[in-house]
Order: structure tokens, then sequence, then C-alpha cells
């Protein structure tokens, strides 16, 4: 299957993630997405980032019984920080059975001359750009292994989710039931 890797942090997955989720497996070539919940990098600040696996729960109640996405905790065993090239490589291994595809936004594609071995992300595998207002795409939006989609734009973050629930005002509708649910009854980001 041609599998759309979509990494982030998750925290917590929000509806913007999930509408390109959504979008990137019903509307392109990619038979199912995977969002891939990166750990906790040790060299950031952990203040405000929930443990891993209450962010890769939370992912699973997001993503509830679609058949299309799936929740992997493929980083969580890998060593840390995690690079997305060495996910890559270690999940083509893994699965010999799939092609994978890189799914990022337009304002990951701008950096991605900064990310580590770039250049052999892009010799071996297609990427997969969502626009986001605002943001410009850089040259990367020419290269031939770049393809670039524009989902219905949804303007929220988790930054934004977070300062909600310290300050005890409702995330409902900015995340899935599920996961609004568990956030109004339990202490994260709190
Ligand atoms: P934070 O506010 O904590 O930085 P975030 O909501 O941006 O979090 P991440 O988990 O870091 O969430 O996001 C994973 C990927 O999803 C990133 O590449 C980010 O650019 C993208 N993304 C986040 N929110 C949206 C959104 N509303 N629409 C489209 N893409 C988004």
């Amino acid at each position: 299957m041609k599998i759309g890797l979509f990494f982030g942090s998750f925290n917590p997955v929000h509806h913007g993630h999930l509408i390109i989720a959504n979008y990137m497996a019903t509307q392109t070539d990619l038979d199912r997405v995977w969002l891939v919940v990166s750990p906790q990098n040790p060299l950031k600040p952990k203040k405000t980032l929930a443990r891993d696996h209450d962010r890769l729960h939370l992912v699973r109640l997001g993503i509830d019984d679609n058949p299309l996405l799936k929740a992997s905790d493929v980083e969580f065993q890998l060593s840390k920080p995690s690079y997305t090239v060495d996910t890559l490589a270690f999940l083509t291994e893994k699965h010999p059975e799939h092609q994978f595809v890189l799914i990022m936004g337009g304002d990951n594609l701008a950096s991605l001359h900064l990310w580590k071995n770039y250049e052999q992300i892009l010799a071996g595998f297609d990427i997969y750009v969502y626009k986001r207002p605002n943001y410009e795409l850089g040259e990367l939006a020419q290269h031939p292994r770049v393809r670039v989609f524009e989902p219905p734009p949804l303007d929220i973050s988790a930054t934004y989710i977070r300062e909600c629930v310290q300050a005890g005002k409702s995330v409902r509708y900015l995340v899935p039931d599920a996961v609004w649910e568990y956030l109004e009854s339990g202490s994260l980001y709190r």
C-alpha cells in the first residue's frame, strides 16, 4: 500500500491535523495515512509536552474508527532525538510491502533544507505538501519529488488548545468529542 506519514507532536491532536490526514487519505493516491507521534525530544523543554503515551492515546481517540488512518508509535522505540530520515529508513526496512510518502505543511517545506540529510529524504521519498495560508512554500516546491495540495484550511493550533485547557476554557468542537471529554476529565495541560 501507499502510506502517507504525517509526523507531529500532536500535543494534543486537533481537527486541523485530522482534516489534513483525512484529506490526504481520501483525495490523493494514498491508501492510508499514519499519524506518527513524535516522542519527547530530550533537547526540548518538556513543560507543556504531555507524555508520549497520553498523546498517542489522544490520537487514537481522535481517529476513532476511521480505517484509513492509524496512530503510529514507531518513533518511541527509535533513538532520540528522532530524525525523519532515520524513521523513514526504519519503516522502509520493516515494511517492504509498503511505499512511504512524507506529508508536511508548506511551513515545513520552506525549512526542509535545514533537516538532517534532507537530500537523502528527497532522493528516496515523495513529499506531499499541503498549502497553509500565510506560508510560502519556498524553492523546494519545484522539486520533482514534491506534490502540492490545497486542503481546506483550519487555523487552530495545539498551542491554542493547551492555553484554553490551562485557563479552564472549553475546547469543545476544536478537537474530536472523545478528545474533548478526555481533556475535560483529566489533568492534562492544567
Ligand atoms: P503546536 O501549536 O504545539 O506547535 P501544532 O498544532 O502546530 O502544535 P504539531 O503536532 O506540531 O501541532 O503539528 C504537526 C504538523 O501539523 C505540523 O507540521 C504542523 O505544521 C501541522 N499543523 C498543525 N496545525 C495545523 C492546522 N491547523 N492546519 C494544518 N496543519 C497543521
